[in-house]
């Protein structure tokens, strides 16, 4: 079975609006010798122009209360999750959006939609590229080798569901301002999304409910799960159990701020 065969069978099709996360060391380890241009013409030969591929392209150029940040920059900032995302908001063909700390990539369909013009004061919420999928009919986010905790909509459900801490930042202990910066100037920003690595809790709730569609290669385990399942499972589960999206106490000084603050007593 080759790449595109496997987009196939794990039921990718025509007219698709896709947002990806991968890791390309597990679509090598399946897929030996594939480059990402092979990866990249498979996605766009199956969903086509009827259909969008996305990749987040986030670079986290926030502004920092004391010590040295990076500064966005249109062509050179690179993005920061994943070899792929990277190599694709590289092409030719592609839309980057001009949010300093949350670019996307964007082909096909939703650059009708979305230009490099977006840079909501929500980087992941109202006026997002998130938004704009979760408003699509056929909207999917096909995760290639990774888990929730790289699920970007997670941050769109936390806003959408209103968890106590969806605008409050916890990377204080970073430094980290609520403030993007890029080499147009300054944008204030309304929500700041914490960390994502317990979204793998809310996987969990989908799996056990068999709502997330998997298949296996070597060591690829890879899932194409629809936005209106996430949506309107996810409106529920972050409700009800926003405390289980932290990580456990000591772990993590992030997921420790928003314990402290919104939490314990
Ligand atoms: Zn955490």
């Amino acid at each position: 079975m080759n790449f595109y065969d496997y987009l196939v069978k794990l039921g990718l099709q025509e007219g698709y609006n896709v947002i990806i996360h991968s890791s390309f060391k597990k679509i090598l380890s399946a897929f030996p010798g594939i480059t990402s241009n092979e990866v990249f013409t498979s996605l766009k030969k199956i969903v086509g122009l009827s259909g969008s591929i996305i990749f987040p392209a986030f670079t986290y150029c926030y502004k920092k209360s004391s010590g040295e940040y990076e500064i966005f920059n249109y062509a050179d900032s690179k993005s920061k999750v994943g070899f792929l995302s990277e190599e694709f908001r590289k092409e030719k063909d592609t839309v980057r959006t001009l949010s300093p700390t949350h670019s996307f990539a964007l082909w096909g369909k939703v650059t009708s939609f979305i230009s490099e013009f977006n840079f909501p004061e929500s980087p992941l919420g109202k006026g997002s590229v998130l938004e704009w999928l979760t408003k699509q009919e056929n909207s999917y986010v096909l995760m290639l080798g990774t888990d929730f905790s790289s699920l970007s909509y997670g941050h769109y459900l936390e806003i959408e569901s209103k968890v106590p801490w969806y605008d409050f930042s916890p990377w204080d202990y970073l430094n980290v301002l609520p403030i993007g910066v890029s080499v147009d100037g300054i944008q204030k920003l309304k929500e700041i999304p914490g960390c994502s690595k317990n979204f793998i809790k809310f996987e969990k709730f989908l799996d056990d409910k068999k709502l997330i569609p998997k298949l296996s290669k070597d060591l690829l385990q890879s899932s194409l799960i629809k936005i209106t399942v996430l949506y309107d499972n996810g409106i529920k589960f972050f409700k009800e159990n926003f405390e289980s999206l932290l990580c456990s106490e000591n772990t993590c000084p992030a997921c420790d701020q928003r314990r402290k603050k919104f939490i314990s007593c």
